[in-house]
């Protein structure tokens, strides 16, 4: 059994009388990797905006950890310290900077001032961007400026990033967006590693993508959880055909 590592429970957030998330209930496990589909609307942002504390639910209790600590009494800061990554849909780089230096400054630690040079300058710091570089798939862009890489390996190296900082939850928004069926298949591989060892939520419209996942899907509709299961569970859900078919 693996143990839970963020529990939701009874949460509902209203945005002028219009309730986004609807008494919703949610957990998930370390490791763990599960996807969240449902159509426009359905309250999927709203749902990452409460676990990283930037939408504050109405109602309800938001669990983490071990010593089971409310992240509503935490900032957004304090969340993201206490080991929750979120990767935004579109890909946010340091352009101009190589995909070594990227690495660097996502490695380095925040109470040094001279961590980036330590990365950069030492066996030991050039050992550990290697390899996240080879976790990533970027191990030949390593020198490369990150503002000529290709969408999908920006994705990569943003993804890489948030792994530098070893999150427990990582939070990822449609991935496969805008990528080559070739990069997909690297990010589904990416994805499946990175959740070996820890909680992994990837949002998807991409029902092919969410397929080869292989994992357990939880669908949304409005701002509750509709259905919970493998993929092939929840399609064969008549509620969630009924959704999907816009009865
Ligand atoms: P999804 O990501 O699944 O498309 P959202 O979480 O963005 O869904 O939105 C859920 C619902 O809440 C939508 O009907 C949306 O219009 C509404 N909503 C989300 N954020 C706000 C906001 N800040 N103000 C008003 N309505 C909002």
């Amino acid at each position: 059994m693996m143990n839970t590592l963020l529990e939701l429970s009874g949460v509902s957030v209203s945005f002028d009388g219009f309730k986004a998330i609807n008494n919703l209930s949610f957990q998930i496990g370390e490791p763990e990797l599960r996807a969240i589909i449902g159509p426009n609307g359905a309250g999927k942002t709203t749902f990452m905006d409460i676990i990283t504390g930037k939408t504050r639910p109405d109602e309800g209790r938001v669990i983490w950890g071990e010593k089971s600590v409310s992240l509503l009494k935490l900032s957004e800061s304090q969340i993201a310290r206490a080991g929750i990554g979120r990767k935004f849909q579109k890909p946010t780089v340091f352009e101009a900077q190589t995909v070594r230096e990227n690495l660097a400054m996502a490695l380095k630690n925040e109470r040094s001032p001279f961590s980036v040079l330590f990365y950069r300058k030492t066996k030991e710091g050039a050992e550990k961007i290697e390899a996240l570089a080879e976790e990533i798939g970027l191990t030949d862009e390593l020198t490369r400026v990150a503002g000529e890489l290709s969408h999908g390996q920006k994705q990569w190296l943003e993804i890489g990033m948030l792994l530098a900082q070893d999150p427990r939850l990582l939070l990822v928004d449609e991935p496969a967006a805008g990528m080559t069926p070739a990069e997909r298949e690297h990010t589904t591989d990416l994805l499946r590693r990175a959740a070996e060892t820890r909680a992994v939520v990837v949002v998807e419209h991409d029902m092919e993508f969410v397929r080869r996942l292989d994992c357990r899907v939880t669908v949304l509709h409005e701002g509750s959880v509709l259905a919970e299961g493998s993929l092939e569970h929840v399609t064969a859900n008549q509620d969630v055909i009924d959704v999907y078919l816009g009865r």
